[in-house]
């Protein structure tokens, strides 16, 4: 394969979002998947605010339709993990942990976001054994059981509503006595009877021997420490950038997400930089979606005008 104009790194969204407009273009576009395409879609079971889908939509089958039209206009695609990128004279040259190297003269950074830890003890050791970070994965093994759910953003109250479809009883344990989550999927889970919040609480181990059995709570209003009987912990407590492979010179914020400006372009001419790894207010399908656009079309202009 002769060199690509551009590579873009990850399908999520936004990933597969750049590749559509990149290939009507018509820039020779190679896109990088780890595993498979559909980035964090794939931890979810439903989407209700991809607009399009009055009804909603199950994840893997938007997943299905993205990829589809994403390839439709004709694309490149290769499984492969960027372990470094450089700037060098010619363009930007990647190295994939297979040891091939790319050459090419753009890069779109859509490498998505991973779950963060609780880093409290036992949770690493119980990983797999009732600790997950995924409700569509595990939930099914909870039927009639009882879980907690860790955190109070979009994600634990969305995940926390779906495990009632099969746990018997689902605590949520946030850290404050507010939700952060949107207005509308609060008053969905507080009015839900299944789901009892636990307010201002941490979780200061998750405890068991080949299982979870337990939680050791703290109310940090109170002070009080309490045990927590349960079958299954679900973290959800925000995201970590996929981001730890660039060098120094894209510049990022504290917590690593990539910094652009408003046509996605890194600090790093021809890196640019779309979806949750990059620094912004809103990370949803919908935004992603917009940034992998807004960027091809950079890329396309770039190309143009260089
Ligand atoms: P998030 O919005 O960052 O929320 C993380 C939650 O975890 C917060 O409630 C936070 O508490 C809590 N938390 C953080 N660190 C903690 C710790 N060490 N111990 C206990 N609690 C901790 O993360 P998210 O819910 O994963 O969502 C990520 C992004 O995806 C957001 O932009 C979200 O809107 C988006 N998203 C959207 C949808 C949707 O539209 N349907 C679904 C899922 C995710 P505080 O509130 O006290 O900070």
């Amino acid at each position: 394969m002769d060199n690509p104009q551009l590579v873009i790194i990850g399908s999520g969204p936004a990933g597969m979002a750049a590749a559509l407009y990149a290939s009507r273009a018509r820039i020779k576009t190679l896109l990088l998947e780890r595993i498979s395409p559909g980035g964090q879609m794939l931890l979810t079971h439903w989407v209700d605010n991809y607009l399009g889908f009055p009804d909603g939509i199950m994840a893997y089958e938007l997943v299905e339709k993205m990829t589809a039209h994403a390839k439709r206009f004709g694309i490149d695609e290769m499984n492969g993990e960027v372990v470094s990128l450089a700037k060098v004279q010619d363009g930007i040259r990647l190295e994939l942990a297979n040891g091939d190297s790319i050459l090419t003269r753009a890069v779109i950074i859509a490498t998505g976001a991973n779950p963060k830890r609780l880093n409290a003890p036992g949770e690493q050791e119980l990983t797999g054994k009732g600790v997950s970070y995924c409700a569509t994965c595990d939930g099914p093994f909870y039927r009639d059981q009882t879980v907690a759910v860790v955190g109070g953003g979009d994600t634990a109250v969305e995940e926390a509503l779906f495990l009632t479809k099969f746990a018997r009883k689902v605590y949520l344990i946030h850290r404050r006595d507010r939700l952060r989550a949107v207005a509308l999927l609060q008053e969905k889970a507080l009015s839900e009877p299944k789901i009892e919040p636990v307010w201002n609480t941490v979780v200061e181990s998750v405890n068991g021997v080949n299982a979870v059995e337990s939680l050791s709570l703290l109310n940090k209003v109170t002070g009080e420490r309490s045990e927590l009987p349960v079958n299954g912990v679900f973290v959800f407590v925000g995201l970590a950038p996929n981001t730890s492979f660039l060098p120094l010179e894209v510049k990022r914020d504290e917590q690593g997400f990539i910094l652009t400006d408003e046509w996605m372009k890194t600090s790093v001419p021809g890196i640019l930089a779309v979806g949750d790894c990059r620094a912004k207010p809103l990370r949803q399908i919908i935004t992603a979606v917009g940034d992998g656009a807004t960027a091809a079309f950079a890329v396309s202009h770039m190309l143009t005008t260089e």
